[in-house]
């Protein structure tokens, strides 16, 4: 049976330079290592118009009910200027117990770490009976649109059916294991529009500023907070991140006001009921004297948590077995694919300490990929102990 060395495996992924878009080197790595382990390997690339290709990998092993995945990208940010690293951003070199390179820490260091653990767990588990896959893409640092959510809706038209995941993101704050991630928030972006009449500023009696009725709108829509936070969130924000009338002149009083706002919003809320709520703050504030309207922008995100306890106790347990100290429940911070995997499955994320990620010398310790390792491998003992 092949037990694998996820120090080696960061080192040879780092060493298949796969800058987003460009997946397929670190892909024929990551095959190589799962073969002549038994996965079946396919690697399907997905098309849309105005977006790269993308090549993404599904690595399937067993035949349980449970199916346990394990989501991820080999793709990397561009290394920036290659001198200024003190070794080359793609020569996985180990200097002094560090790995460097780009992608060390996000996040090729934990999917050896995840290929090893499994390696390790199947060599001591020939009884093993589950269904265990690996979910890789190449898109997470691009568009993220021929990536995660394309390869899952494949993996279900093939008739795969996920029971949980754990996403190997950069998780951990100040040492590997410190805090998971169970939850995210969910992202509402639009723009209020306050309608007034443009007029000359010396005859505001023949007016109506919208700037002050923006002022007014605003002004209702921030004086009480959203919530106060809910069991596993900090509380909902809401912040103007612009307002503008594009007006350059002195003497106009403008007729139309805009400001923009991001909303980062915990489980009280979903984006049609935020939404339901915000134009009910804005009617109050508009007394129905102040005509203005709502423009939604950026594609809105939900909040989501896991409950499931079978995934969040069996990492919190293998965390605390092998690290000494059960891990932060985390749902703070940006956004990830467990996005759209919640939308399968439960999903969980535990990964790498991520404080150089994305920049020059992103290194890892050699002992945080074994520490890494040996927390997934235990995750993996806990969850098809509990599930077969
Ligand atoms: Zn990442």
């Amino acid at each position: 049976m092949t037990v694998i060395d996820p120090v080696q495996l960061a080192r040879d992924l780092i060493r298949a330079p796969s800058v987003t878009p460009e997946a397929a080197p670190a892909l024929d790595v990551l095959e190589a290592a799962l073969k002549p382990l038994g996965f079946a390997v396919d690697r399907p690339v997905f098309s849309e118009v105005g977006t790269p290709d993308v090549e993404n990998l599904f690595a399937v092993i067993g035949e349980g009910d449970y199916h346990l995945t394990f989501a991820g990208h080999v793709d990397v940010v561009p290394p920036g200027e290659e001198a200024a690293w003190r070794h080359p951003p793609f020569s996985g070199a180990l200097d002094e117990n560090l790995v460097y390179g780009r992608g060390a820490v996000d996040m090729k260091g934990a999917i050896a770490a995840m290929v090893a653990a499994f390696s390790r767990f199947k060599a001591r588990r020939s009884d093993f009976s589950g269904r265990f896959s690996f979910l890789i893409t190449g898109d997470e640092e691009g568009p993220g649109i021929n990536g995660t959510t394309k390869l899952l809706d494949w993996a279900k038209a093939r008739g795969h059916e996920f029971s949980g995941a754990l996403v190997g993101e950069p998780t951990s704050a100040d040492w590997v294991g410190d805090q998971v991630k169970i939850g995210r928030r969910g992202s509402f972006s639009a723009t209020i529009v306050a309608h007034g009449r443009q007029g000359h500023a010396a005859y505001p009696h023949l007016a109506e500023n919208a700037v002050m009725r923006l002022m007014t709108l605003l002004e209702g829509l921030t004086a009480t907070p959203l919530d106060e936070g809910s069991a596993h969130f900090e509380p909902s924000t809401l912040e103007v991140v612009d307002v503008a009338t594009g007006n350059s002149a002195w003497n106009v009083i403008p007729g139309e006001a805009r400001a923009r706002f991001n909303s980062r919003f915990n489980d009280c809320w979903t984006r049609t009921s935020l939404r339901a709520e915000i134009e009910r703050r804005l009617s109050e504030a508009a007394k129905g004297e102040i005509h203005w309207s709502l423009e939604e922008g950026q594609p809105p995100s939900d909040s989501f948590l896991a409950r499931d306890e079978a995934l969040i106790g069996s990492l919190s347990g293998a965390v605390s077995a092998i690290v000494g100290s059960r891990p932060r429940l985390s749902t703070g911070g940006g956004t990830s694919d467990a996005r759209f995997i919640k939308d399968f499955c439960p999903v969980v994320e535990l990964g790498l300490v991520g404080a150089t990620m994305h920049q020059t010398d992103e290194r890892v310790p050699a002992a945080d990929l074994e520490e890494l390792t040996r927390i997934y491998e235990a995750f993996l003992d806990s969850i098809f102990a509990r599930t077969q």
